[in-house]
């Protein structure tokens, strides 16, 4: 099965995500992680995308597509994958759409990840990024839901309980 975690920074995807993927034996594939990862590559295009990460932008859409795609058609995705950051706007899912079974929304308000995120710490998370990362989530990626809710294949998890909550309320859906 292949499922898509949406949802606003800080709302727990990678937690669940994680789960979710052990429960389902699939692997978790998170793009933010791909990219942390290239970020550290003390030359060439690790660089650029360490200045992208630190200002909250968004890695460009062909480079982005062609990582995931690339990604996406190893042995280990064949019978599934439960994916974190991907798509993150139409341009992208039009460049590249992975045939999702279900897409997963986890909802929590921007007051409670904007409390969330201050807290965490992460290199990324200085509030000025934290600020554009979450403007574009709600210009760019947010609208995705509506696709993906005409499609069908979306649910709505309500992300506010604890995380063994949320995970047995995602598990009823996959
Ligand atoms: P967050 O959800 O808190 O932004 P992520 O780990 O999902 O954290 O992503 C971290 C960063 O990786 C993003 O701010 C962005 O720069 C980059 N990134 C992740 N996914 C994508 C994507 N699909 N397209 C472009 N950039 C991306």
């Amino acid at each position: 099965m292949k499922v898509l975690l949406i949802g606003p920074q800080g709302s727990g995807k990678s937690t669940q995500g994680r789960f979710l993927a052990q429960y389902l034996q699939v692997p978790y594939i998170s793009t933010g992680e791909i990219f942390r990862k290239l970020s550290q590559e003390k030359v060439g295009f690790g660089q650029i995308v360490k200045t992208i990460l630190e200002e909250g932008h968004l890695v460009d859409d062909k480079t982005t597509y062609k990582i995931v795609k690339d990604r996406l058609s190893q042995p280990d995705c064949k019978s599934g994958f439960v994916m974190d950051g991907y798509p993150r706007n139409m341009e992208q899912l039009r460049l590249f759409d992975p045939k999702f079974d279900r897409v997963i929304y986890l909802d929590v308000p921007e007051k409670e990840v904007m409390r969330r995120l201050m807290g965490r710490g992460r290199s990324d998370d200085a509030p000025k990024s934290i600020k554009t990362r979450l403007d574009l989530y709600y210009r760019q990626t947010r609208p995705l839901l509506d696709y993906y809710r005409k499609q069908g294949i979306l649910v709505e998890v309500e992300g506010m309980g604890d995380i063994q909550t949320v995970q047995n309320e995602i598990k009823k859906f996959v």
